[in-house]
């Protein structure tokens, strides 16, 4: 079946069709068993359409279609220089398709289109084209033995790679498990959120387009519980790469270990300190600050949700970080002023709001927002606790909303441990004028990654993953390739 879309709106005009079904082996098919996935508008709850929902079964045709085309038209018969030519082809159809993909995203994720456009989906673009370059670079060492023996090891990819991926950046998440994926030549099956499947529909035809063999890439949308289970434990699939909660990742897990003890990466939950000492530049300050928790309505892994402020600034922080929270401007998010759109979906609505419940019930003073703004979908005004206490939930859990938990503190050594107070450690900032203290505070925070005077911008080329229960492995950078192969140390008796 398809599904046919327009939009009319001062940022995209145009109309296209996609095939709902399941990208497996190079083309769209139906599910082995009738199932469907309803996919609403966050901006009003309507139904917008529906796809298919694979389940076990059609997870295993992927699977075999995946080996195959390993061991047929991939894997180590197909040079890296030719991996990274389609990559880079890949790249630059996803580019030339830009406003529509990001309009896709736009509509069934809610998040601001010129978020979607330039954020999201241009930088899909650029991990693709940073990967391809990888493609035809993966080396292993020579190593001296003691006896000179020779001594040397090879990277060669895993076999099929399976992928789960969340809806708060959907396209994104995809690629970021494609893209080192393919460069080192593994082959993969993918399940996206069943909350937002739509442009990963859309990105099937240009991996076609783009001339990878079929099978290369399977996309089976699906329910966790069904096609992301047959995932994590399918005996083929020699590895899982995931990206969702903290309670999906240690499911995950267990099913990897109790099937074929694949290895794991994890990129799990946040709940991410941003510390600000009595010498930073207020404007900027607060400019990260909301930058932190706001961005991508709250729904970012790496959201500064846990705003640490020295008592000398704290006033005129709470001020002006108000001020600026008030005014982000929230309504459609065609609308090219938008910051703020709908949350993804009403269970996510719904989540936010008994935290945002509890933690009037646990004591926290609601400071700002908290409640919904205007009359349909899943709009939530940015929302500022303060007078929070560490042992409430809105300061242990990840909320994954526009929900700031605002703390006061005297001395370093005191918001270090405040600031490790946590199971995550995905990722803090510290801001300060103090060349010394950033380094040492960012030094002691337990986080994969430390920003220091910014936040919540992750680097192509630096590592990206958590400590603690926030995952295991990283995406990006080098450090995502060793993810994808497996090490052989071959020695010769010469
Ligand atoms: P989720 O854990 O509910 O779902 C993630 C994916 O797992 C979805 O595709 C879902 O269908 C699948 N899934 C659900 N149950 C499963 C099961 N039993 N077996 C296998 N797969 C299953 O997470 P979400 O609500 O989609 O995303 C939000 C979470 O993702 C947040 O906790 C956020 O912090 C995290 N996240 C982390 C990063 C990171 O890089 N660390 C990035 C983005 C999002």
């Amino acid at each position: 079946s398809t599904f046919t879309y327009q939009f009319d709106t001062a940022t995209y005009k145009g109309s296209s069709t996609l095939n709902t079904g399941l990208f497996i082996n190079g083309e769209f098919i139906e599910p082995s068993e009738k199932g469907t996935i309803d996919v609403i508008n966050p901006v009003n709850g309507k139904l917008i359409t529906q796809v298919s929902a694979g389940t076990h079964s059609d997870i295993e045709v992927a699977v075999q279609a995946a080996k195959k085309a390993y061991k047929e038209h991939w894997g180590l018969k197909v040079s890296g220089d030719e991996r990274s030519k389609l990559l880079h082809k890949l790249a630059n159809l996803i580019e030339a398709s830009a406003d529509e993909l990001g309009a896709l995203e736009t509509l069934d994720n809610g998040k601001a289109y010129s978020h979607a456009r330039n954020f999201d989906v241009m930088g899909c673009v650029a991990v693709l084209r940073y990967y391809a370059g990888w493609a035809d670079k993966i080396q292993g060492k020579t190593i001296q033995t003691k006896d000179d023996k020779l001594a040397y090891t090879r990277h060669e990819p895993i076999g099929v790679v399976g992928a789960i991926t969340p809806w708060n950046f959907p396209l994104a998440m995809l690629i970021w498990k494609i893209a080192p994926a393919l460069a080192t030549g593994n082959t993969i099956v993918l399940k996206p959120s069943e909350l937002t499947p739509l442009s990963a529909l859309r990105l099937c035809p240009l991996i076609n387009e783009a001339g990878f063999p079929p099978g290369v890439v399977n996309i089976v949308n699906g329910f966790g519980h069904t096609a992301g289970q047959a995932i994590s434990e399918n005996m083929t699939i020699g590895k899982v790469a995931f990206t969702g909660s903290t309670v999906t990742g240690r499911k995950v897990m267990e099913a990897a270990a109790k099937s074929n003890l694949k290895p794991v990466s994890l990129e799990l939950g946040g709940k991410s300190p941003a510390i600000f000492f009595d010498d930073v530049d207020m404007d900027q300050a607060v400019k990260w600050a909301a930058l932190g928790i706001f961005f991508n309505h709250g729904q970012a892994c790496t959201a500064g949700s846990r705003i640490f402020v020295h008592e000398k600034i704290y006033d005129e922080f709470i001020k002006k970080f108000t001020e600026h929270a008030q005014s982000l401007k929230l309504g459609d998010p065609f609308e090219p002023t938008t910051y703020q759109g709908p949350q993804v979906s009403q269970g996510q609505y719904d989540r936010i709001m008994g935290y945002i419940e509890s933690g009037k019930q646990e004591g926290a003073t609601l400071h700002a927002g908290g409640d919904r703004f205007g009359h349909e979908g899943y709009f939530i005004n940015p929302t500022i606790f303060t007078n929070c206490k560490p042992h409430m939930k809105i300061v242990q859990e990840e909320i994954f909303g526009p929900v700031a938990a605002v703390m006061k503190f005297s001395t370093e050594e005191e918001v270090i441990g405040l600031a490790n107070d946590t199971m995550y450690g995905l990722a803090c900032s510290v801001f300060t004028q103090n060349i010394d203290r950033a380094l040492r505070v960012a030094h002691k925070l337990e986080a994969g990654t430390a920003w220091i005077n910014f936040t919540n911008s992750p680097e192509i080329g630096m590592p990206f993953g958590g400590f603690k229960q926030s995952g295991i492995g990283r995406e990006l950078g080098e450090y995502a390739l060793e993810h994808y192969t497996n090490v052989k140390a071959v020695h010769v008796n010469l």
